[in-house]
């Protein structure tokens, strides 16, 4: 499928490819790096321990702050980015973010409203590779008032050229 869902980072040392099962239908099947000179199978245990473990830190996450750094910890570096405890963990960042948006002077708002966007489109970019073109997973974060932001974000970007040119 290429999307990449389950894949974890690779733990073999230096090695940059990531490890998925090599039956995805079998839970209790071996997991194997994408590189094809890394070709040390790892156990579905290993694999289960680690997701509880991924699990857990998030459960305790409470705060925007927590979630990132969570985010900086996990993506690319223990899991694929678009793995879904990535895509789950930027789902709840942006669900966040709509709610600490009211709270913010307009210069943090702002801040927020872009990275919101850069959280959005990479949850759509893989909800695109799981199921493309409409789907309810894509509707939900087109409901997040994306449009509004994404408006807000381009009236800010292309604001001077937006702005009539005073004619003599
Ligand atoms: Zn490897």
């Amino acid at each position: 499928m290429g999307s990449n869902f389950s894949a974890v980072k690779c733990t073999s040392h230096g090695c940059n490819g990531f490890l998925l099962p090599t039956c995805p239908t079998d839970s209790n099947s071996e997991w194997m790096c994408s590189e094809k000179d890394c070709n040390v199978p790892v156990c579905s245990v290993q694999i289960s321990n680690l997701f509880l473990d991924v699990k857990n830190q998030i459960r305790q996450a409470s705060e925007l702050e927590d979630f990132r750094l969570l985010l900086e910890k996990f993506k690319g570096k223990l899991l694929h980015p678009n793995n879904y405890f990535i895509i789950n963990l930027e789902c709840t960042m942006i669900r966040l973010i709509d709610k600490i948006i009211p709270e913010k002077d307009d210069n943090d708002t702002l801040q927020l409203a872009k990275w919101q966007i850069e959280l959005c489109r990479h949850c759509m970019s893989v909800a695109d590779l799981i199921q493309p073109g409409g789907n309810q997973f894509r509707g939900n974060y087109n409901n997040c008032q994306m449009h509004n932001k994404l408006s807000y974000h381009d009236a800010f970007e292309y604001g001077n050229s937006l702005v009539p040119g005073t004619k003599n």
